[in-house]
């Protein structure tokens, strides 16, 4: 047995931990023979984490998420699930193990290699929300892919946590080479005169905000934007879901690649347990409640029914996984296992 290779490995760094303690001329303190003292201390775990970028692939389809950063909302209520009892809310969060005090969103961009093209589907939030989001670019880079190279953007929807990215610091479109793509019915609907934003349960000043920088970033890149509607196909293997609700042109994408499909459901759920457990809880950014909740259900029956993989903008990191029904009229979110080898 001493001639296996981990177990000869393991004998060598103990005896040479001995030799340092003894060499600082400290007792062996610790059942393994190292000691702590000032100048072998152990550095501090704390930090940024690293990566935020996750590749995987839908058959030949080559795919990573780049995560944008994070959302937090404190208090819950009324901005998630207003219907919802605060005994209802504070159960389904804690039989899940989450806070009842905070929610946590993710920010999941989806960069797809389809034939010669790179496709972005939604650029996490720029500058429009503060330091905790607005990291895609530099994640971008670190997974090896500079803005010129993007060829299409995809905007699922436009709130700023989607379209935020599509202009870069000094206000230029951050995606010089990209033709764009958003569902007719969005860009109408924002780029219109009066948009109605009656079903928002949002202050009428952030009503404006949204609406204005809807309408700001549309007209920035509305030379390249083509607007596009459900069934269609952007590129071959990449076709829009109409999933309108949490706004009136809010799409999902379909993504297939030989026998292997990914369901982009964007918005379509933005809590992997308060949208799962009950898909009627909404959220108070909806601009049709009911229709959104209406759509929720629709995708995820759907899901579940044909085992879809499915991707979820806010869902957590990276955002991958499969979708089953529950007892009671519900979903449950299964993440896929992190895959080193993709
Ligand atoms: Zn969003």
């Amino acid at each position: 047995m001493w001639k296996d290779e981990r177990i000869s490995k393991a004998t060598f760094t103990r005896r040479d931990a001995l030799k340092i303690a003894g060499a600082a001329g400290v007792m062996a303190a610790l059942p393994w023979g190292g000691t702590p003292d000032a100048e072998a201390a152990a550095p501090t775990l704390k930090g940024p984490q690293g990566g935020g970028y996750y590749r995987f692939a839908i058959g030949d389809v080559e795919a990573v998420v780049i995560s944008d950063g994070s959302l937090s909302f404190q208090p819950i209520q009324p901005t998630w699930a207003p219907e919802a009892s605060k005994e209802e809310l504070e159960g389904a969060l804690r039989s899940a193990f989450l806070s009842a005090d905070r929610l946590h969103l993710d920010v999941n961009t989806l960069l797809l290699k389809i034939g010669g093209e790179l496709v972005l589907v939604d650029t996490g939030a720029g500058n429009l929300f503060g330091p905790a989001l607005g990291k895609m670019p530099e994640r971008l880079a670190a997974a090896g892919v500079q803005p010129a190279q993007v060829t299409a953007v995809v905007i699922s929807h436009a709130h700023g946590d989607h379209f935020g990215g599509l202009l870069d610091g000094t206000g230029k479109p951050a995606f010089p080479n990209a033709a764009y793509f958003a569902s007719k019915t969005e860009i109408d609907y924002w780029t219109g005169p009066d948009p109605d934003m009656s079903k928002l349960r949002i202050p009428e000043a952030n009503k404006k905000v949204f609406a204005t920088n809807a309408k700001r970033y549309l007209e920035a890149i509305k030379d390249r934007l083509t607007p596009v509607s459900a069934g269609q196909k952007i590129l071959p293997g990449l076709e829009v879901l109409s999933a309108p609700g949490h706004t009136p042109g809010h799409i999902a994408l379909l993504v297939s690649s030989g026998k292997e499909t990914l369901l982009h459901a964007a918005d379509t759920a933005h809590h992997h347990v308060l949208m799962f457990v009950h898909p009627e809880w909404t959220s108070a950014f909806d601009s049709d409640p009911t229709m959104g909740a209406e759509t929720r259900r629709r995708l995820l029956d759907r899901a579940a029914a044909d085992g879809l993989r499915v991707l979820g903008y806010h869902l957590p990191f990276p955002g991958i996984g499969h979708v089953r029904t529950v007892k009671g009229g519900g979903f449950e979110w299964t993440p896929e296992p992190w895959n080193w080898t993709s």
